[in-house]
């Protein structure tokens, strides 16, 4: 069994919206009309949160998050967290660490997973241990740290698991350090779709999951279906119940 840990499945064209999925996934939405929040697929979990590019976006608000929680409609908090790629300023720095904030209270009064955003962020992240601690598990998508840094996180306390997409289809040294030396239980897949794209391609796609399982049974030298198994097992545990 396949599990894409992050994937925003509205967003890809509809043609390959209509396509049977080649995993189980955890779909995240920022839009309260997302149609995946109503989909009732078993094998679609969901996520919503105020990623902190779009916070002033109409329509989203931490009461949506709330009344999503509250009603079992998703499965984990986010994608939220910190993103400076555009620059920082006080205000902005201010702003993004608030709705952190309050989307971790959430997270942790409805006992769900949180989906972690961070681009020039993990200074911020660090930071934020306290309330990451609290929380049932938290999942780095598209991990941009180093191994030394996830490692510091599950030493302080943090139940953290590290998403691994198509960087390390394009060989990123990064991620591909960080996927070697980062404990196995802790690893997860995702495609991303459709915002990570392979070389040569304008999007990522749900079946490249299978490429990207593929590249991390190379890089790890375990057979692929015994990686698959490994990663479903570390999904069911962040999910009990849900996979
Ligand atoms: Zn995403």
């Amino acid at each position: 069994m396949l599990f894409d840990a992050h994937i925003h499945l509205s967003e890809i064209p509809k043609v390959e919206q209509g396509r049977p999925l080649p995993a189980s996934v955890l779909t995240s939405a920022h839009d309260p009309e997302d149609p995946s929040l109503s989909l009732g697929d078993p094998a679609v979990l969901c996520s919503y949160g105020l990623h902190p590019l779009w916070l002033d976006a109409p329509g989203r608000s931490l009461e949506t998050l709330v009344k999503l929680s509250a009603s079992g409609q998703i499965s984990a908090v986010g994608e939220f967290g910190f993103d400076f790629y555009h620059g920082r300023d006080r205000e902005k720095e201010k702003k993004q660490r608030d709705f952190f904030h309050a989307q971790c209270v959430i997270a942790e009064r409805y006992r769900l997973p949180v989906v972690l955003h961070a681009r020039r962020g993990m200074a911020e992240l660090f930071n934020e241990t306290t309330l990451l601690k609290k929380l049932s598990a938290v999942i780095f998508h598209c991990y941009p740290g180093t191994a030394e840094e996830g490692q510091a996180f599950l030493k302080r306390g943090v139940n953290g698991f590290f998403s691994f997409g198509t960087p390390i289809i394009k060989n990123y040294p990064r991620a591909i350090a960080a996927l070697k030396r980062l404990p196995l239980d802790r690893i997860l897949f995702e495609t991303d779709a459709p915002f990570q794209p392979p070389h040569g391609r304008e999007m990522s796609l749900p079946i490249d999951i299978v490429t990207v399982y593929e590249k991390g049974s190379e890089l790890l030298s375990i057979p692929r279906p015994e990686l698959e198994h490994i990663v479903w097992g570390t999904a069911q545990g962040i999910f009990p119940g849900r996979l």
